[in-house]
């Protein structure tokens, strides 16, 4: 399943002023694609984002947006709709660890906000974007990648586990839409980052988990990106539901 590309290549990056997100920002505008780069406050990350993909040729907006608010995502389509033309791809990618520990000190907000990123953050993205890109919608079919995480099958055990009970949402969602959508002409699949240097994990996570990875290092942000922008392409054309883990041999 091909998605016809005679018009531009428009992709949403949710998260894309740091980290992962902005990799795949600057990698995808590298490869043909305008981009527009949510962000939740960081206003300043998001405008270099945008200039590094317009100095790579591309057409790029900074689209602020709580994802795990709707109202707020549907006015950041509008926004991307406006400022760039119909969506043609999403890479939904921000998320929160907000507390690190065992799960009885678990606390509401924390519950009730990584919910809020991780999960409603990934499906009203999602929603949004099947409104633009499904043929049963008027649109040219399309292409999401989902960010999940290993921790989604190891359950981050004296760490979070409801971070990675909120990735096994998102590998869920993946492989349902993958089905849902094929008749839609949309892809869907997941990317599973191992430890990457980002400030996710920050300093202090790095250094203390780093010398027990397999490669004795943490991955780079660059690495994911790749990931994303194979499934993004068409040489991706038959893989969908598909879940690639890039974490350097940590299982
Ligand atoms: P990061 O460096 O902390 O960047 C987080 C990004 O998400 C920022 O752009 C931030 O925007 C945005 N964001 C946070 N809350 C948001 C909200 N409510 N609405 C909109 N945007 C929001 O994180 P990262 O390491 O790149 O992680 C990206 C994805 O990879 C996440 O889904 C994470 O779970 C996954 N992952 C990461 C690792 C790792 O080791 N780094 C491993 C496995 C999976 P602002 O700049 O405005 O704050």
């Amino acid at each position: 399943m091909k998605v016809p590309f005679a018009m531009s290549k428009i992709v949403l990056i949710t998260g894309g002023s740091r980290g992962i997100g902005a990799a795949c920002a600057r990698v995808l505008a590298e490869k043909g694609y305008d981009v527009a780069v949510n962000y939740a406050g960081n206003a300043k990350a998001a405008a270099q984002v945008v200039m590094d993909v317009e100095a790579a040729g591309r057409r790029a907006v900074a689209v602020q947006a709580d994802i795990g608010d709707l109202a707020a995502v549907r006015a950041m389509f509008e926004a991307v709709d406006q400022g760039l033309g119909r969506l043609t791809h999403l890479v939904n990618n921000a998320g929160v660890i907000s507390q690190r520990g065992r799960f009885e000190d678990l606390t509401q907000d924390t519950i009730d906000g990584m919910i809020a990123v991780n999960i409603k953050g990934y499906m009203y993205p999602t929603i949004e974007a099947i409104k633009r890109m499904s043929t049963k919608h008027g649109g040219q079919g399309g292409v999401i990648c989902n960010i999940s995480s290993g921790s989604a099958h190891r359950g981050s055990p004296n760490n979070s586990v409801l971070y990675a009970m909120t990735k096994g949402a998102v590998n869920s969602m993946t492989i349902g839409l993958s089905q849902e959508l094929v008749a839609d002409s949309i892809r869907v699949n997941t990317v599973a980052p191992g430890l990457i240097a980002t400030d996710m994990p920050g300093p202090d996570e790095l250094a203390k988990r780093v010398p027990g990875l397999p490669m004795g290092r943490a991955g780079e942000a660059d690495e994911i990106a790749h990931g994303v922008a194979y499934l993004l392409s068409d040489e991706a054309s038959y893989t969908s539901g598909a879940n690639l883990r890039i974490a350097g041999g940590m299982t």
